[in-house]
């Protein structure tokens, strides 16, 4: 018996690995890079039940339980990803527009930007707002 033989029966009806088993890795690799120059146990230990946790994952039998994590985990993640593009468009928009949010209804606007104070319409509920932009 060769050794991915055995290593695949061995897996047979456990969960193995998804993202959050990868995000939970670079965690720990995170968190023992930073405790090389802290030196702090609490850190330690939270890497080790950071490893730990991902181990427990990838042998879980309780396929259900895992799965629903991991959709959780990507819901979130997909989450950050779209306010980092969100952000990141801002930052390259910053020369040519301003964001305000409407004091009203809460939607971000992009508005062109011009020095100055100016009257903002939102284009969603009509609100008119003062907006003064400084440079
Ligand atoms: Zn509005």
């Amino acid at each position: 018996m060769n050794f991915w033989y055995r290593l695949t029966r061995f897996m047979y009806g456990r969960y193995g690995v998804d993202k959050l088993f990868y995000a939970l890795v670079v965690l720990y690799f995170i968190l023992t890079g930073i405790n090389s120059f802290l030196r702090l146990w609490p850190i330690y230990l939270v890497g080790l039940a950071v490893i730990g946790f991902a181990l427990f994952r990838v042998l879980s039998r309780n396929i259900y339980k895992r799965q629903r994590e991991g959709q959780a985990f990507e819901k979130q993640w997909n989450k950050i990803k779209t306010k980092c593009r969100l952000y990141k468009k801002r930052f390259e928009d910053r020369k040519t527009h301003c964001f305000r949010k409407c004091p009203r209804c809460k939607a971000m606007l992009r508005l062109p930007k011009r020095k100055g104070r100016h009257t903002a319409v939102c284009p969603r509920c009509r609100h008119e707002f003062p907006i003064r932009v400084l440079f």
